[in-house]
C-alpha cells in the first residue's frame, strides 16, 4: 500500500472505524479488498485461482489482521444460495478442479469469525454498478462478464434477481454462426453461450488467447454474433435500462461497436431501444464492480439488512 494511504488507514483504525472485507472469486483470480465502513476501497490484492488448499490460505492471510467486521463474497458458481439449505454457501457443480462442493461461507466464517454475505460474482458486480457505477440512478440494469466463464446478474425494480436459485444466463443456447464448426467447451452443454464465447472457447477455437488476436481477426465478428444474441434474449426477457459488459474479453473495446450494431440489427423494427452507446457500456467501476458489490453486501449484512 502506498505510504499516504497506509497512514490514512492506520488513522481510521485508530479512530475505531470498522473495516469491511470483499472477495470477488473468479475462475482465474480472486480479488480481495478491504474498505472503510462508507465503502471506500483502501486495499486490494489479486490471488490466482488454483485449488482451494493453495488459494484459500493466501486469502485468509490477507484478511487475518485487518479487523474486518463483515465479509461479502461474490463467487463463480453455480452456488447454493438458499439460506435454509444444508449446503448453503457452497460452490456446487463447478467444472473448476477442486472447487466442487467447496464450503466457501463456512470456511470464511470459521476462520475469520465475522458475518458473511454470499452471492454470485455477477450479482455482486451488478450490485456494485447499480449503486456506485454505470447503473446509478436507474431502477434496473444487467451486468454480464465475459471472462473464464460467462455469467450475468440483473437488478429489476431496484432488487437483485433471485429465484429458486440464482440465474445462470451464461448457459443459454444460441443460433450458430454459419462459419463456426467449433464444438464448444462447456462441460455441461458443450455449445452454450459460455461454451462458444468465453475466453477459453476463443483460445481453443483460434489457437491463441483473445489478447493475442488482432482487431481485424474474424474471431471478433463471431464473438459479437454470439454476445449480441445473448443480450437480445436478456432484453426480451428482462428489459433492463442498461447493459454493462465486463470481464477480460471485454477489454477488447472494439467489441462494443460490433455488439451494439448487431443488437440494433436484431431489434429491427420490433423493439425501440435506448441510444446504443449509453445502453451497452463498459463498467464505470472498471475492475472494481465485483469488489464494490461485495463490499455493499458486507455493509448490508453488518447493518442487519
Ligand atoms: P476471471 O474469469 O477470473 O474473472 P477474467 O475476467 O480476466 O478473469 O477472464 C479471463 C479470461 O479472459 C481468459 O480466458 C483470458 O484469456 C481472457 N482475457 C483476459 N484479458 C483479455 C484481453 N485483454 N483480451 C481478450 N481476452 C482476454
Ligand atoms: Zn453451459
Amino acid at each position: 500500500m502506498p505510504t499516504t494511504r497506509k497512514i490514512d488507514y492506520i488513522k481510521k483504525m485508530k479512530e475505531g472505524l470498522q473495516m469491511l472485507g470483499a472477495i470477488e472469486a473468479g475462475g482465474t483470480k480472486f480479488v480481495c479488498a478491504i474498505a472503510t465502513e462508507d465503502g471506500t476501497i483502501i486495499e486490494k490484492v489479486q490471488i490466482p485461482t488454483e485449488i482451494p488448499d493453495t488459494t484459500i490460505p493466501k486469502v485468509l492471510e490477507f484478511f487475518q489482521d485487518q479487523r474486518i467486521s463483515a465479509l461479502g463474497i461474490g463467487s463463480f458458481g453455480p452456488l447454493d444460495v438458499h439460506p435454509d439449505s444444508e449446503t448453503y454457501g457452497f460452490i456446487t457443480s463447478t467444472p473448476k478442479p477442486g472447487w466442487i462442493n467447496f464450503p466457501f461461507v463456512k470456511t470464511m466464517k470459521e476462520k475469520l469469525q465475522v458475518p458473511v454475505a454470499f452471492d454470485t460474482d455477477v450479482n455482486a458486480a451488478v450490485w456494485g454498478e447499480f449503486h456506485a457505477g454505470a447503473g446509478k440512478n436507474l431502477n434496473s440494469c444487467l451486468y454480464i462478464t465475459v471472462g473464464t466463464g460467462i455469467g450475468a446478474g440483473a437488478v429489476a425494480e431496484r432488487k437483485l434477481i433471485h429465484g429458486w436459485s440464482h440465474p445462470e444466463m451464461g448457459h443459454i443456447s444460441l443460433r450458430r454462426h454459419s462459419d463456426d464448426h467449433f464444438p464448444g467447451v462447456c462441460p455441461y452443454h458443450r455449445d452454450c453461450l459460455e461454451g462458444l464465447a468465453a475466453g477459453p472457447a476463443i483460445e481453443k477455437r483460434w489457437g491463441q488467447k483473445g489478447d493475442a488476436l488482432p482487431v481485424d481477426h474474424p474471431a471478433w465478428e463471431m464473438e459479437a454474433h454470439y454476445l449480441a444474441q445473448a443480450l437480445m434474449q436478456y432484453v426480451l426477457i428482462l428489459s433492463p435500462e442498461k447493459i454493462i459488459m465486463g470481464g477480460g474479453v471485454m477489454k477488447q473495446r472494439h467489441l462494443f461497436p460490433l455488439i451494439r450494431s448487431k443488437v440494433e440489427q436484431l431489434a429491427g423494427n420490433f423493439l425501440t431501444l435506448p441510444a446504443m452507446d449509453t445502453f451497452i457500456v463498459p463498467p464505470a467501476l472498471k475492475d472494481d464492480s465485483g469488489a464494490m458489490g461485495a463490499i455493499l453486501m458486507a455493509q448490508q449484512i453488518n447493518s442487519g439488512n
